[in-house]
């Protein structure tokens, strides 16, 4: 039996693990909701409903090629066993997932089945060889959607087509109402909508909290859950780019195929079991109580406040907000990164453990220089009107905006119902940077740049 399992690849345009086992005779459509993932992982409801949008669609676009998505609801192994029981031999097809394949690959073995895997072969190329690699993958043929799917003649009991049947599968953390939404035509319209126009003022707006979500192209989720190919968004910008008859147009293209493209080095680079170290050479303590303010926008610092605010409402942030949360906690505070790190995750729809932790470590100074932000001076530059602040902290919304980025200063700052500063900013980043330094002078190694790591990957305020 053919078999292909989804992952993180919910779609069925440019579908080469569909396009193969459709041509090779029946086959079995299956998504596999495993419970250590959804517990363990740093994935939440959010995640969930999103997938569940993407599966909907996928199920529909499935049936229209005549075949059936089904689910299973266990751990990986386990489903690949009874398949095994029931079908003498199964291929498994399916994209080359790092976690997916590790556990796939060695059931395969054990058991002697065969597995074809697709998608690009970068995991530790080296330089060069990797943009070649790296390039005739994202301009090769997209894969045709099968023109018919043909359902197995035999289904095992214990799988389902039913959405119900997901109703009593429990996942942590809550919903949200103003989050993108998961599927592939969504994905496919908000590539248009950038590609139309809204890329124009890209680089302009890409560090500003309001204008970068509409500005940016917002794909993160989609390209996450494999709503769309990478190679379907490169080759769309890149027709785009070819017809652009303004230079300041193509730069803007020529910048955001740059992060697509560091997006697939970061995801290629080997980062052991996808965790951040607890080894960091900063002595970080926890706080509960700092973490919890942090966590629900109650520091007293507006744009700490409005970016974690923005986020649990609709799972996006720009990159200079994700850095500046992070670094707030993690170096103004000197909590210890790993907690504050996952509750991110769980909170982020594009959360994609490779590119977080990568940029987690990044923050906090195990991969280069530690990023110690001043969030007053830094959010006055990003956002000096104010607009962002008021739209997520409503306490706020009638500022004057000379007190907005530090309400603290405001004569009737008491009437406002806006939490006071949690700490001295200026004092607490001063005593993270002699902590810093002293650590430096004594030799460790935390400012080693990592190898082959490109400039486009380093971030500056
Ligand atoms: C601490 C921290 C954690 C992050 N965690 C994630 C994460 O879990 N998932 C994630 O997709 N991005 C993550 N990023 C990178 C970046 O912030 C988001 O990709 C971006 O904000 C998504 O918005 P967009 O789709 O509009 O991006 P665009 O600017 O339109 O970029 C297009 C695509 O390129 C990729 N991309 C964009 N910026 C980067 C970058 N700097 N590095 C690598 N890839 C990039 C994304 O897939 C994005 O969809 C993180 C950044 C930081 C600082």
């Amino acid at each position: 039996m053919n078999i292909v399992l989804f992952n993180k690849d919910l779609r069925i345009s440019d579908h080469q693990p569909l396009t193969e086992a459709a041509r090779a005779g029946e086959v079995l459509p299956l998504y596999v909701f495993e419970p250590s993932l959804w517990k363990e992982a740093p994935l939440s409801a959010r995640h969930f409903e999103f997938v569940v949008e993407s599966l909907d669609e996928l199920a529909k676009g499935i049936e229209d090629q005549g075949g059936k998505l089904f689910f299973a609801i266990n751990e990986m192994k386990m489903v690949l066993d009874k398949l095994l029981d029931i079908y003498d031999s199964i291929n498994l097809f399916l994209h080359n997932d790092i976690r997916l394949m590790d556990i796939v690959a060695e059931w395969a073995r054990q058991n002697e089945q065969r597995v074809f895997s697709y998608g690009p072969e970068l995991e530790n190329v080296p330089g060069k060889l990797f943009n070649n690699r790296l390039n005739s993958y994202l301009k090769e043929l997209l894969a045709e959607v099968p023109n018919k799917i043909d359902v197995p003649s035999k289904i095992p009991d214990f799988l389902f087509t039913d959405f119900k049947k997901l109703q009593n599968f429990k996942v942590k953390g809550n919903k949200i109402r103003f989050g993108q939404q998961g599927g592939e035509m969504k994905a496919a319209e908000t590539l248009d909508s950038f590609l139309e126009g809204r890329f124009s003022n890209y680089i302009e707006n890409h560090q500003k909290p309001l204008p970068s979500s509409l500005s940016s192209s917002r794909l993160s989720a989609y390209i996450t859950w494999g709503n769309i190919s990478v190679r379907t968004v490169f080759q769309k910008t890149d027709e785009k780019l070819q017809a652009c008859e303004l230079e300041e147009d193509k730069i803007q293209l020529e910048e955001f195929l740059s992060k697509l493209t560091a997006r697939m080095k970061i995801c290629s680079t080997e980062n052991k079991d996808q965790q951040l170290p607890n080894d960091s050479n900063i002595k970080r303590e926890w706080n509960e109580d700092w973490f919890q303010r942090w966590l629900q926008g109650r520091t007293g610092i507006p744009i700490i406040d409005a970016a974690m605010r923005s986020l649990d409402k609709t799972g996006w942030m720009n990159f200079s907000l994700r850095a500046m949360v992070t670094s707030f906690i993690a170096n103004t505070l000197s909590l210890d990164e790993r907690n504050p790190s996952s509750a991110l995750a769980e909170l982020y729809l594009d959360y994609e453990p490779a590119v977080h932790d990568f940029y987690v470590q990044q923050q906090v100074g195990m991969k280069r220089k530690m990023k110690i932000i001043d969030p007053v001076k830094v959010g006055r530059q990003l956002d000096p009107d104010g607009a962002f602040i008021r739209r997520y902290i409503p306490e706020l919304s009638k500022l004057p905006d000379e007190y907005i980025h530090e309400p603290w200063l405001y004569p009737a700052f008491y009437q406002l119902g806006y939490e006071a500063p949690m700490v001295d900013v200026k004092k607490m980043n001063k005593h993270a940077r002699l902590q810093y330094q002293a650590l430096k002078s004594k030799g460790k190694d935390i400012l080693k740049k990592e190898e082959g790591e490109s400039e486009q990957l380093s971030f500056d305020f």
